[in-house]
């Protein structure tokens, strides 16, 4: 209860977001560029310190029409589940984004740490059965991620759930989806 000049403090401390809290916040600000139609995602690329070294959002490449903007998404419309298919979109990922746009400016990410938001779109397709959910950056971005040379990976999904990964976990996350791909393919008899 210090004061200063009479003044409580308490609650301007309490509100204060602590450091974590504050790039995960300009994550989810970066996901308000987002154009993707089932989810904004925004993701920020932070050094050991927390300086945010670069940042990007789910969206069209450069100068081409966002599937927002066209209002259309062929992934969306022919109701692809969540985890497939990504050549149909023509969006780049948030996590990818970051990672090149890291590569325009020459800024250097190795080690460095990656707080992504994502949220669903409010009406947005969903393909029902609960696949829409996500859990962690799709597989694609994962191998960039390992690539990358990042070290951890914080996502926050639909301002709820937080989660954590190493470069370890996603690696085992990674070989995971491997596997779960090997099994439906048999089941499905596509492969012996
Ligand atoms: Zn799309
Ligand atoms: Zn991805």
């Amino acid at each position: 209860m210090a004061t200063q000049e009479g003044k409580d403090l308490t609650n301007y401390r309490k509100s204060r977001p602590n450091k974590h809290e504050h790039l995960m916040n300009r994550a989810k600000v970066v996901a308000e560029r987002s154009t993707c139609l089932r989810r904004k995602v925004g993701a920020i690329i932070v050094d050991k310190d927390g300086v945010v070294l670069s940042s990007g959002y789910s969206g069209a490449p450069r100068k081409m029409k966002h599937c927002l903007e066209i209002g259309d998404c062929l992934r969306t419309s022919l109701g692809i589940p969540s985890g497939e298919r990504y050549e149909l979109c023509r969006s780049v990922h948030a996590e990818q984004n970051a990672i090149i746009n890291a590569a325009r400016t020459g800024a250097t990410i190795v080690g460095g740490e990656m707080h992504i938001s994502s949220e669903k779109v409010k009406n947005a397709y969903s393909d029902g059965d609960g696949n829409d959910k996500v859990y962690g950056p799709c597989i694609i971005c994962k191998k960039e991620i390992i690539n990358a040379g990042l070290e951890m990976v914080y996502l926050k999904e639909d301002g709820v759930t937080e989660r954590r990964y190493t470069l370890e976990q996603i690696k085992r996350l990674l070989i995971q989806e491997e596997a779960k791909w090997r099994k439906n393919l048999r089941r499905n008899k596509i492969i012996p």
